[in-house]
């Protein structure tokens, strides 16, 4: 479902008008195995949006939401980012991470980071502490220690398995998942967030579309969206900021969003997106099994689900 207000013809491109309203979404992966049950996952995605919701009432800013909304769920365990990240193919974690702030388009990335507990916030530092948007590698890792962010040192007893993952499907290449946040705030500021421990099995150093601002994320005065599934085919296929571009040039939100998802098809992958617009669209399709994802607006009741392909 795709929840609009009228929009100006021809475009979808105008300056930031202050509003009272408000939208948010929130993901859990594209991953999700049909068959098996999430419901745990569907209480915390509702409970955790509801308190989004409450934040953005409040008057909070949408990077300052985006930001907690992806913290809670990597520090859950609950999904592959995080603390539910499993190890690359050489048995160590390496997480990436992304964030974006529409209005200013500054924006901040981790990419194949050892272990830190929340890649999310030090994608932030990145982008707040650092003339750059993305660092890599031993550059990040050393970033993270230097600004004080709590490392992992005892992976074996911090990891865990996320819910509807086996021991089995770590040896999947193809499985994976990701959990990403979009908001639109009550002051028409947009901002998207997205942090995975990404594809099981990866080669050391594989970077995904999580921490590529474009591919991966993207916020700006028009959208925020975060992009889910194998990031391979969400790079190939141009992936969120594609998206962005089709939407200001008019096409509506969920014909966007679906022309990307098609590509991805296309291309051999399956991927599921989260997009807020300004006008308080708000977009979750995928084809891939599920995605967990759940959404709410100033105009739109708490909404959470897996599976089942209506949003
Ligand atoms: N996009 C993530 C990656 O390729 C995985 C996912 O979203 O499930 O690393």
């Amino acid at each position: 479902m795709v929840v609009a207000l009228p929009c100006e013809a021809m475009s979808n491109s105008t300056t930031k008008q202050p509003n009272k309203s408000y939208a948010f979404a929130l993901h859990g992966g594209a991953g999700a195995i049909a068959g098996r049950n999430y419901a745990i996952v569907e209480e915390h995605l509702g409970d955790l949006t509801a308190t989004c919701q409450a934040m953005l009432e409040d008057g909070k800013a949408a990077l300052e939401v985006v930001e907690f909304a992806v913290m809670e769920l990597e520090n859950s365990g609950m999904y592959v980012a995080g603390r539910g990240s499993a190890p690359n193919s050489a048995g160590y974690v390496e997480l990436d991470a992304s964030i974006m702030h529409g209005p200013s388009r500054e924006a901040g990335a981790v990419a194949a980071l050892p272990g830190f507990e929340n890649p999310i916030c030090i994608a932030r530092g990145v982008m707040e502490k650092t003339p750059h948007v993305l660092l890599a590698g031993t550059g990040a890792q050393a970033f993270a220690r230097e600004h004080g962010y709590t490392e992992v040192l005892n992976p074996n007893e911090y990891y865990v398995l996320p819910v509807g993952v086996t021991e089995q499907d770590l040896n999947e290449s193809s499985a994976h998942g990701t959990v990403g946040a979009v908001a639109l705030d009550r002051s028409g500021e947009l901002a998207a967030a997205t942090s995975t421990g990404g594809t099981f099995g990866k080669l050391e150093g594989r970077v995904g579309d999580t921490p590529l601002i474009g591919p991966g994320t993207w916020a700006d005065d028009n959208i925020a969206i975060s992009c889910t599934g194998i990031g391979e085919h969400i790079i190939r296929a141009g992936g969120a900021v594609s998206i962005a571009c089709a939407y200001k040039a008019g096409v509506a939100l969920d014909a966007a969003v679906q022309d990307m998802l098609d590509e991805v098809k296309r291309l051999g992958g399956d991927a599921g997106v989260i997009a807020v617009s300004r006008d308080l669209g708000i977009a979750m399709p995928y084809n891939s099994d599920g995605m967990k994802r759940a959404s709410v607006s100033s105009q739109q009741a708490l909404f959470v689900r897996t599976f089942a392909s209506q949003n």
